[in-house]
Parts: C-alpha cells; sequence; structure tokens
C-alpha cells in the first residue's frame, strides 16, 4: 500500500442555480488576461446540452481516424501514431475557438447608459453545424432555452423540429447544472500526453498543474484531456489549466469558486487514497463497476493502521486529522451519495457530485409539495423529473443501480429533514 493524499471536492448539485458566480469569479481571478479571453477554468453547464466547449463528451470527435460526415463524407481526424505525426505541423483534433464560443469584453456602461429598448439585447446564436435539412445551433447559455428531455439528451437539437417536440414532451423536459473544474484526475490524461514533461501532479495534495516555464505549447494536453479542461494561451503560447487555487489552498483558503458560489454546493477537502491501486483502478475491464472500482483506490482515514502507514509515508499528522473531518470523504465513502463525472475516461477524476434528486413529478402533482413523504416518493422513484438512466450516463458508465441508490439515500433524508423541521415524530420508514 502507498499512501497519498489529494486534494478534492464534491458539488451538490440539487443546489445549483446556474447564476455564473463561482465561473465570474474565477475569471476575475485567473484568466482575466490577454491570450486566455475565451477561456473558462470554471464553467457552469446546463443539462441536457452541448456542454463547454462544445460536445466535449463526444469522445469519437477527438479521438481521431476517417469518419462520415452527417453529409456523407468521409473525413479524416488524426489519432494514434499519425496524430503524433500531425501534431508537430497542426493538432486537428482540437477544439476551435467557435466551440469554446467567442470570448467578448463586458462594457460596463452599458447597464447605465444605454438608451430604453423594446427588447432586451441577447448573445446572438450561431449556427455552428449543417447537416441535411437541419441545423444545429448553439451559443452561450443557449441550452437553458431549450430545456430536454431524453431526445435532446445529446444535443442532437433539430431547429426545425423543437416547438413540435417541446410541446409534445413539454411534461417530460428536464435540466439542471453541472458546474465543471479541472478534476485534478489520479490518472491525468493531459500529464500522460505531454511530451514536454511539464504537466505534473503536485505529490503532497494531488494538484495538477502546468510548469510555464517547461510548456513548448504541443498541445497535446487540449486533445489529451477527455474533459477538455486544458486550454492554450494565444498570447504566450502555453499551456494554462485550473490551479484549484494552490496559492489560496496552501494558506487554508478555500477555491474562489467554492468560497463564492452562491448555493454553497461546494465541498472542499482531503482524501487518502492508495496509489499502488490506481493503475487497477483505470484498467477495470468495461463490464464491471466503474464507480466503485474507483471509489475502492479510497482509504479510511479513521482506520488506526491507515493513519499509521499515512504518517509512515510522511503525510504530516495535521493532514491525516484534516482528512478525517473532511466533508469530501464523509459524502463520497462515509454516506456514499457522491458520484464521479464520467468515469468511463479512466482518468480517475476528483471532483465528484451528488446527483440532482429534483422534485419529483407525481408527488408534485398529487401534493403540490415535492418528497414531502417518503413513501411517496419511493414509490414515485420512477417519475423523477430527471431520468436516472441520463444521470447514469454522466456519473456511472451507464449503470442506473448505484445512481438510484444515491437518490434513495437523498430521498430518505429530504423526508426525515422535512418531518424534523416540522416538529412530526421522523418517518420509520
Ligand atoms: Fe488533466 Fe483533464 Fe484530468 Fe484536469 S481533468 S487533471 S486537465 S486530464
Ligand atoms: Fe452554481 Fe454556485 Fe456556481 Fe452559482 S456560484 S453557478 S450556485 S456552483
Amino acid at each position: 500500500m502507498r499512501i497519498m493524499a489529494q486534494m478534492a471536492m464534491v458539488m451538490n448539485l440539487d443546489k445549483c442555480i446556474g447564476c455564473h458566480t463561482c465561473s465570474v469569479t474565477c475569471k476575475q481571478t485567473w484568466t482575466n488576461r490577454t491570450g486566455v479571453e475565451y477561456v473558462w477554468f470554471n464553467n457552469v453547464e446546463t443539462r441536457p446540452g452541448l456542454g463547454y466547449p462544445r460536445t466535449y463528451e463526444d469522445q469519437d470527435r477527438w479521438r481521431g481516424g476517417w469518419r462520415l460526415t452527417k453529409r456523407g463524407r468521409l473525413t479524416l481526424t488524426a489519432g494514434g501514431r499519425l496524430k503524433k505525426l500531425l501534431t508537430i505541423f497542426a493538432n486537428p483534433v482540437l477544439p476551435r475557438i467557435q466551440d469554446y464560443y467567442e470570448p467578448w469584453t463586458y462594457d460596463y456602461a452599458t447597464l447605465t447608459n444605454a438608451p430604453l429598448q423594446e427588447h432586451m439585447p441577447v448573445a446572438r446564436p450561431k449556427s455552428l453545424l449543417t447537416g441535411e435539412n437541419t441545423k444545429i445551433i448553439w451559443s452561450a447559455n443557449w441550452d437553458d432555452d431549450l430545456g430536454g428531455s431524453l431526445e435532446h439528451a445529446r444535443g442532437d437539437v433539430v431547429l426545425e423540429k423543437i416547438s413540435d417536440q417541446v410541446k409534445l414532451e413539454f411534461e417530460q423536459t428536464f435540466m439542471f447544472y453541472l458546474p465543471r473544474i479541472c478534476e485534478h484526475c489520479l490518472n491525468p490524461s493531459c500529464a500522460a500526453s505531454c511530451p514536454s514533461g511539464a504537466i505534473y501532479k503536485r505529490e503532497e495534495d494531488g494538484i495538477v498543474l502546468v510548469d510555464q516555464d517547461k510548456c513548448r505549447g504541443w498541445r497535446m494536453c487540449v486533445t489529451g484531456c477527455p474533459y477538455k479542461k486544458v486550454y492554450f494561451n494565444h498570447r504566450t503560447g502555453k499551456a494554462e489549466k485550473c490551479t484549484f487555487c494552490y496559492p489560496r489552498v496552501e494558506v487554508g483558503l478555500p477555491t474562489v469558486c467554492s468560497e463564492t458560489c452562491v448555493g454553497r454546493l461546494r465541498y472542499i477537502g482531503l482524501v487518502l487514497y492508495d496509489a499502488d491501486k490506481v493503475l487497477e483502478a483505470a484498467c477495470t475491464p468495461e463490464d464491471t463497476d466503474l464507480y466503485e472500482a474507483q471509489r475502492s483506490v479510497f482509504l479510511d482515514p479513521d482506520d488506526p493502521g491507515v493513519q499509521r502507514a499515512a504518517e509512515e509515508a510522511g503525510i504530516p499528522h495535521d493532514w491525516i486529522e484534516a482528512a478525517r473531518r473532511s466533508p469530501v470523504h464523509a459524502l463520497i465513502n462515509t454516506y456514499k451519495v457522491a458520484l464521479p463525472l464520467h468515469p468511463e475516461y479512466r482518468t480517475l477524476p476528483m471532483v465528484w457530485y451528488i446527483p440532482p434528486l429534483s422534485p419529483v413529478v407525481d408527488v408534485v402533482r398529487e401534493t403540490g409539495h415535492d418528497a414531502e413523504d417518503a413513501g411517496n416518493l419511493f414509490a414515485a422513484l420512477d417519475a423523477l423529473r430527471i431520468p436516472i438512466g441520463y444521470l447514469a450516463e454522466l456519473f456511472t458508465a451507464g449503470d442506473p443501480a448505484p445512481v438510484e441508490a444515491v437518490l434513495r439515500r437523498l430521498a430518505a433524508m429530504r423526508a426525515y429533514m422535512r418531518d424534523i423541521n416540522l416538529g412530526r415524530a421522523p418517518d420509520a420508514g
């Protein structure tokens, strides 16, 4: 057993209101500079939607090789050795600036001196892709307006059909917010793909950083990160990414996004893990429980044997105490309500999510309140507004069982707390 410590985060998605405060404060702190105008180390996606950068989850798009376009043409994107060769000249599978949406300069004066207008100004939606008789439109926050049902979940929104579909599926539409930062993975593919060895994982707390002196601007990390959380600075010619606010963390302050989060939904803390298990967990076969395999790398900081081994490994005593008090450890391992984002990417992400329970449609209809009664709620789990299958695609590589277990636990806690708040004896059921 090789014990290491890792800074990690858990976000409770039921509490995110999509205000983007975290994105703006992060931007003001870290990317308010020339060359990175388009960059959001922290972004908040509306789900279902195309994500940021656009379609980053479509791993085929970034993998490379021959592909059939929607118009039936064969097109080459690079992969493997060919990708390495082509990267010397150009990296053809990099996201384009349109995939990030165009940068803009916010003119604060407009707030006070704009003339009265009949209509509010809106960002121009852009026609980005065209196929046979279809047009896919996207821009900042465009996904908000679409909401979505399972048909929309992958972003295959056909404009001409939207109105009819939405009318038909109105009752089934759903949306929620997914804030994202770099995952500070235990098995970071950005570091593995850097030809210059410029990306490294800090030994003491696992934060993944880019050594600006070593970076040669290959941009392999941009394509190599499946979460697309490395960005290229066009002014300096170097890669940049979220630093988990390490200068703040080192003096005991939370990350900027956590401190300014309006919903108070970000929990940060230390976890202990067995570094010898990382490779095994990353190479788990397709047909096994990827979520459970990735959870198995964590160690119990309350276990005296783990504490002894951690001290022998040179982890300071107060860090072990911090891991014992860590809300991240508790939410992932004790209460088992947090899940990793896309465990199938196999980088072992260290930002986990409590999936949204949301109001349950049938219960709301019957009682006018969400999840008031535990019995009703459990009966209505099939009628969740956000389909379990969609959450499973995000958090458990498609396996609905762990998501359902988490939602049941959240539902039980919600009903229990409501009983207490209303002065009733908690429902034993
Ligand atoms: Fe690297 Fe991407 Fe993982 Fe961040 S999310 S550590 S950039 S592989
Ligand atoms: Fe969500 Fe908090 Fe960011 Fe607002 S500040 S969008 S509530 S994560």
